[in-house]
């Protein structure tokens, strides 16, 4: 099943190139009370939403997918965890190139661990990327995302993926420099996901898909998640050996080769075999909001 957000927070339910709009199935969410749970509301009940959507999508109100605004899939992540340097080439290449490492050591991934974007960073992609240092190097970075669907607490390899409710195309934008990651990646705009969530029970093998963007028609990072350093369960392995996990996390598996600046005025097209895909557009910040 492949559901989305769209318009004014409806919910979709994608259905080749049309939406149908299944906003009704969310009546099935518990009534909440502050203070509000920390994890994300619909993808905690999603068995019991995907039971309702399959109910109300019959004479369901539809739209061509062409006519709507995409928003994120997931509306409140609790986590937005992120893998750096996870594909041997982009290892290379970030190595080779001091614009990417700057003065910081690049690492292997087994010995730098994990990372945290703010939530705040998070967009669909109908709401593009703003630019926040336009004197500054900013990159696009594709990446197989990972939405956690079940608390997980220090988990085995063999259960991690079970924990996963599905998959998008994430998007971890990147403003090159010194700073902290957590710092560089977190701006306004810089965590895309979309098009739409693909529950994990209609993705065959999340460790074999493609994936592509382009900027301006331009092929720029071309490969398969079957080049990951550190597969999607060892990760969630991983995270959770920290951390738990819970329903709406999000986790980003790392990029691959090929990434480059982006400017004001381009456009991203990514496409993720099985998931779909997606344009985002590259904003000029406009003036600060008091
Ligand atoms: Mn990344």
């Amino acid at each position: 099943m492949q559901i989305c957000r769209f318009n004014d927070n409806r919910l979709g339910l994608v259905d080749g190139d049309k939406v149908k709009d299944v906003t009704s199935a969310l009546d099935v969410l518990p009534a909440q009370h502050y203070p509000l749970p920390t994890h994300d509301l619909m993808i905690a009940n999603l068995p019991h939403v995907r039971e309702a959507i399959t109910t109300v999508a019959k004479g369901a109100k539809s739209y061509a997918l062409s006519d709507v605004r995409l928003l994120s899939p997931i509306a409140n992540p609790g986590k937005i965890i992120a893998a750096p340097v996870n594909y041997k080439k982009h290892l290379d290449e970030a190595r080779a190139d001091p614009q990417i490492h700057h003065q910081n050591q690049i690492a292997e991934i087994q010995r730098v661990g994990l990372f945290l974007k703010a939530t705040s960073s998070l967009v669909g992609p109908s709401e593009s990327v703003t630019i926040r240092h336009p004197d500054r190097r900013t990159d696009h970075e594709i990446e197989l995302a990972a939405i956690i669907g079940t608390r997980a607490d220090r988990v085995t390899r063999e259960q991690a993926l079970a924990h996963v409710a599905g998959y998008c195309i994430g998007f971890d934008i990147t403003v090159r420099g010194p700073e902290e990651r957590s710092l560089r990646k977190s701006i306004d705009s810089y965590t895309v996901l979309g098009p739409w969530l693909t529950t994990a029970d209609s993705v065959a093998d999340p460790s074999s898909l493609d994936l592509r963007l382009t900027v301006g028609g331009e092929v720029r990072q071309q490969a398969n998640t079957r080049d990951l350093i550190i597969g999607i369960a060892d990760l969630i392995v991983f995270a959770t050996s920290f951390y738990t996990l819970m329903p709406g996390d999000v986790l980003l598996t790392g990029t691959p080769e090929g990434v480059g600046p982006i400017k004001p005025g381009e456009v991203m097209d990514a496409t993720i075999s099985g998931l779909g895909s997606m344009r985002v557009e590259v904003r000029q910040l406009s003036p600060a909001r008091h």
